[in-house]
C-alpha cells in the first residue's frame, strides 16, 4: 500500500459539512460528486498528500445512513492507495482477509474501489483504492 489515499467521514449535512471542512482545512472543497450505486454524494479536500473524503447519504438504503443511525457521524473509512488493485485483492483474500466486492468496483474522484469488512480487520473499514488509468 502506497500511503492513506483518504480518510471518508460520514456526515448528515453535506451543505453544511462543506464550509465547516474548508474552514477547519483552509482549503477549498475541489469536488463533489453522486456515487449512485453507494447511495452517496461526496465533497473531496486535498491536504497535503491525502484526502478527506465526506460522504453523505442520498437514499434510505445507503450503508452511510446506517452507519450515521448507529454510530452517529465521524470517521467511516480508511483509504490506501494501491499500484494494482486487483492484486492487492488477491494477495489481502489469500491471507483471509473478507473482501466486501469480488472485483473492483467504480468509486468517486477516478477510482477503482474495493472494500474489506470491518470484522476482518479490528473494525475499521478499509477501501482499497486505485487511479484509473
Ligand atoms: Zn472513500
Amino acid at each position: 500500500m502506497l500511503k492513506i489515499e483518504h480518510l471518508g467521514i460520514a456526515v448528515s449535512n453535506l451543505e453544511e459539512s462543506i464550509p465547516l471542512f474548508e474552514q477547519l482545512l483552509n482549503t477549498p472543497c475541489y469536488k463533489t460528486e453522486a456515487v449512485d450505486t453507494e447511495g452517496v454524494k461526496t465533497a473531496f479536500f486535498q491536504t497535503g498528500e491525502s484526502k478527506i473524503e465526506l460522504l453523505e447519504a442520498t437514499n434510505e438504503d445507503s450503508p452511510i445512513k446506517k452507519f450515521i443511525d448507529k454510530k452517529g457521524e465521524g470517521i467511516h473509512h480508511i483509504a490506501f492507495d494501491v499500484d494494482n488493485i486487483e492484486a492487492e485483492m488477491k494477495r489481502l483474500s489469500a491471507l483471509g482477509f473478507q473482501l466486501l466486492n469480488e472485483t473492483p468496483k467504480e468509486g468517486a474522484d477516478n477510482k477503482l474501489i474495493c472494500f474489506l469488512h470491518p470484522k476482518s480487520t479490528n473494525g475499521v473499514l478499509i477501501e482499497l483504492c486505485q487511479e484509473k488509468r
